[in-house]
């Protein structure tokens, strides 16, 4: 443990190596200090949505969440890309506004397992691919 090479960093925190480009440590999560950190607004993609708190900031991967399929076979994905700050969590999902350029207002941001929808036979409820990202809107 803690033996660094090229291209790679140690967590002060447990001594685990790390990428060189790592934002936090792959073992305890500790957040290393970047010189680039507040252009970062890419965030790091979030594994389990539960773990995030109402308040935090998130940006919503593009084609990802519900659609439905059109005639022609295209998917149409209903919640745009971008940043968006978590309002309310519930059971299958977060409550969320817009707060990118392409992303405003209130957003139900489905994170439940991929389903059919009950409503439409070509509509599909399926979970947001999300990062969470360090974002404090001016
Ligand atoms: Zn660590």
């Amino acid at each position: 443990m803690g033996k660094k090479k090229r291209g790679q960093k140690v967590c002060p925190e447990c001594g685990t190596v790390n990428g060189v480009r790592a934002y936090y440590c792959k073992e305890c999560d500790y957040a290393f200090k970047m010189k680039k950190r507040s252009k970062n607004r890419r965030g790091r993609p979030v594994k389990d949505w539960r773990t995030l708190e109402v308040g935090d900031y998130i940006r919503v991967i593009g084609r990802s969440g519900s659609y439905y399929i059109k005639s022609n076979g295209d998917k149409i994905y209903f919640t745009d890309a971008g940043i968006y700050h978590i309002k309310q969590k519930h059971g299958e999902g977060l409550t969320v506004i817009g707060v990118g350029r392409q992303s405003h207002g209130f957003e139900f941001l489905y994170m439940g397992k991929e389903k059919q929808s009950k409503l439409l036979d070509n509509m599909f409820n399926a979970p947001h691919k999300l990062c969470k990202v360090d974002y404090i809107p001016r």
